[in-house]
């Protein structure tokens, strides 16, 4: 079955965006999802189509009508988990990208302006889901950054299955370092471990660096693993 992504905007035009392209771009050719584009501002009813009014006890910007917002929200397929895309959200994460995945569709709500007005999140039980601690001009980005992490865990979309189970954040660990030819690159070897052929080897190798470049660069990751792997 395919899975179903449905975005509501008011830049239709950003979408596919990047995930019209590569491996993306061709599962979405190929059926192994879709995309359903909401103009948020279809759904404006007065004269000028207004979807955005100034924020309630006065400050800078504009805020997105709630009922203007519901009507959009209200027009698509409804059995999917509804997104805002918000830094005030939760943070966004791998196993939220796989939980997703099995659910097999979302609806990304992008907002633009100062946000959008609260009782529209509250009415709608839209989850605030955030992609980092910084403020983008728009959810459209965060919504396809979003939406590549969930496609390329689709069956069928990433050339080699094994390559999705042991990247970063797959076990709790950041990525062990990756080479490739030439075998001396500005006098830099590959690690001669890796070249030995030794598969076991390899794997502990592996699994010693991931360990370490985790505790180094994300200690917070770090201690959950070993949490999570401390013997009984
Ligand atoms: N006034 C808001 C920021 C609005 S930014 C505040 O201070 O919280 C405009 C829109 O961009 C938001 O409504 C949201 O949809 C999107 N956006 C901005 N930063 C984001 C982030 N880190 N993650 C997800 N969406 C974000």
């Amino acid at each position: 079955m395919s899975f179903k992504a449905q975005v509501l905007t008011l830049y239709p035009e950003m979408f596919p965006g990047f995930l019209g392209h590569s491996m993306a771009g061709r599962a979405l050719e190929n059926g192994i999802w879709s995309l359903d584009k909401v103009q948020i501002r279809d759904f404006a009813s007065d004269r000028h189509h207004s979807v955005d009014d100034t924020p309630s006890g006065g400050g800078a910007g504009m805020v997105m009508k709630p009922d203007v917002l519901a009507k959009a929200i209200d027009s698509v397929d409804n059995h999917y988990p509804r997104l805002l895309m918000s830094p005030r959200g939760r943070s966004f994460n791998q196993k939220m990208a796989h939980e997703l995945k099995d659910g097999g569709g979302v609806t990304l709500v992008c907002g633009r302006f100062e946000g959008v007005d609260e009782r529209v999140i509250e009415a709608r039980n839209l989850i605030e889901v955030s992609i980092g601690d910084y403020v983008l001009s728009g959810g459209e980005g965060a919504a396809l950054i979003i939406l590549d992490s969930i496609v390329r865990l689709l069956p069928g979309v990433m050339g080699n299955n094994q390559s999705g189970e042991q990247e970063s954040f797959e076990a709790g660990l950041l990525e062990y370092p990756q080479y490739t030819r030439p075998q001396i690159f500005e006098g830099r070897s590959i690690p001669e471990v890796l070249t030995s052929g030794n598969h076991q080897e390899i794997e502990k190798w592996r699994k010693h660096r991931s360990e370490e470049i985790t505790r180094a660069r994300r200690p917070d990751l770090y201690s959950i693993y070993e949490k999570n792997n401390r013997k009984a």
